[in-house]
């Protein structure tokens, strides 16, 4: 057991802490593990635009952490909060989640300091175009060097507003589309893009609870059927995830904590209802049918099974880690958990499935999406009648031998109509993000189980990827 840090480390303390407890159990060079860790470069820039009869200037960032395989990837955050100290920890987390998935990218992220419920939509377009042109300028945009997705702020509509930025400051690359992930379909994005980390959530959960060892180590059984849930953060990931895992799953989700406060419903809460009074009051206040809490985080207390935080970093802390009572967290987040909380909670024995891995079906449907852009052609497209016409060959010749046994037999119309249906572009990627989760889940399972020195799965996942880097490097000849 390693000492508890007494203060809480930055961000970024944060993540070189969570790195140098995983080196320390490997065999790199010094050189080699410094080349790693550091972040190589952090673009500051500081801009001004014309709003509202006066010119207001923003501070925005473009990190590179490591460019062991170009392009390097990684979101970028509209938030108040948004600093280099932690621009630079999520590109570092970038880079260690591409290895992890084998999504071929080195590690990035892009951040804007701004509220953006404070600015009307055609506001938010200048300063995402400017900002954009600020980047591209550099190289910070591009399709082959560095390729921006969604975070914390930003959706499609920011994305297609920097891919129409970029293809307008690069009128004959037949590329430009693949400078972004993360668009709207209709302009170049692809299926189950918008879902894909909270999907990602649910299929990392599905592959941990179908290893029995590995739930009990939680003082869980069974399947997710039943399982109650807190989530914090109802936004594009906390969303979906909660909503794939109650609608599917099985699960109750009885606590869902936003900016406003918390509900609680040990019933268990209508995500979908939930989602709708938020989007319609801008918060959850007054929601009926749960308790209301104004203290939001206090709910991450709460007991509970699964706890999915899938909001903002460092939300537990040495302050409260004490008190988690979840035997399962999933850091649907990037960096919910601190450092030194990471040592309580381990000490405690509540298995952490970290961010690296959970949050990873972003990036993976983004590499998808990045090479649809670069092939010009959806997924499917070629197969996909081919497949349904050979399958069809298959239910006449059966069909024609139960007529020839005088229908003593027949195959039922719902196997049929499945079995008949070839795979489109949102199924396939489905099940590309499905197997990248279940692999990605597998090499990190290898380490926990097959090494001593390794009991959690963040300090495998950190091994996994961490040696995939140096290899990369290695590969180089540095
Ligand atoms: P989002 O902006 O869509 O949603 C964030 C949600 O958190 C919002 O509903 C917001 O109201 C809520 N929130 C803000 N402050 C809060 C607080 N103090 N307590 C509780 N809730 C609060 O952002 P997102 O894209 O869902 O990202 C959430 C997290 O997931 C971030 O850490 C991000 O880096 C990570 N992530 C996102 C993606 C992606 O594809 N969007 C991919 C990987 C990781």
């Amino acid at each position: 057991m390693s000492a508890t840090p007494t203060h809480e480390p930055s961000f970024r303390e944060s993540v070189d802490l969570m790195f140098t407890r995983a080196v320390a159990l490997m065999d790199l060079s010094p050189g080699l593990e410094e080349k790693i860790r550091v972040c190589n470069a952090t673009y500051t820039v500081r801009f001004g635009v014309r709003l509202r009869g006066g010119i207001q200037t923003f501070t925005g960032y473009r990190s590179v952490h490591s460019e062991h395989m170009e392009p390097v990837k990684g979101g970028i955050r509209y938030a108040l909060g948004v600093n280099q100290d932690e621009v630079e920890a999520l590109a570092a987390l970038m880079t260690y989640k591409c290895a992890l998935v084998e999504a071929p990218f080195g590690g990035s992220k892009g951040g804007l300091r701004i509220d953006p419920r404070q600015y009307e939509e055609h506001e938010l377009e200048l300063i995402t175009r400017r900002f954009a042109y600020e980047l591209a300028k550099r190289d910070l945009i591009h399709p082959s060097q560095n390729v921006p997705a969604p975070d914390m702020g930003t959706g499609e509509r920011e994305m297609a507003w920097i891919a129409d930025q970029y293809a307008r400051m690069n009128t004959t690359d037949i590329n430009a589309r693949a400078c972004v992930t993360g668009k709207p379909l209709n302009a170049g994005g692809i299926a189950g893009r918008v879902e894909a980390t909270g999907r990602g959530v649910q299929y990392a959960l599905q592959e941990f609870f179908r290893h029995p060892e590995d739930v009990a180590k939680t003082g869980l059984s069974g399947s997710l059927d039943g399982k109650r849930v807190i989530v914090q953060g109802l936004g594009n990931v906390g969303y979906h995830a909660a909503k794939f895992l109650s609608e599917e799953d099985g699960c109750r989700v009885t606590g869902i904590i936003e900016h406003d406060g918390a509900l609680f419903n040990e019933k268990g809460l209508n995500v979908e209802a939930v989602r709708h009074w938020i989007i319609k009051h801008g918060g959850v206040a007054n929601y009926p049918d749960a308790t209301h809490h104004a203290k939001g985080a206090k709910v991450l207390e709460e007991v509970c099974d699964i706890l999915i935080p899938a909001a903002l970093e460092g939300v537990i802390h040495l302050g409260n880690a004490h008190n988690i009572k979840a035997p399962l967290v999933i850091e649907a987040a990037n960096g919910p958990i601190t450092a030194g909380a990471d040592e309580i909670l381990r000490d405690k024995g509540t298995v952490i499935i970290p961010d690296m891995y959970a949050n990873a079906g972003g990036v993976t449907v983004s590499y998808f999406e990045w090479v649809k852009n670069l092939s010009h052609i959806r997924f499917g497209r070629m197969q996909r009648r081919q497949e349904e016409s050979r399958h069809q060959l298959v239910v006449d010749e059966l069909e024609r031998i139960s007529d020839s046994l005088g229908k003593t037999w027949s195959l039922s119309p719902d196997f049929k109509q499945k079995y008949l249906r070839g795979a489109g572009e949102l199924e396939l990627v489905r099940s590309g993000l499905d197997d990248t989760m279940r692999i990605a889940y597998q090499s990190m399972r290898e380490v926990w189980h097959g090494r001593a020195d390794v009991t959690d799965l963040r300090t495998a996942a950190y091994l996994v990827s961490i040696g995939k880097v140096a290899a990369s490097y290695r590969a180089k000849g540095l």
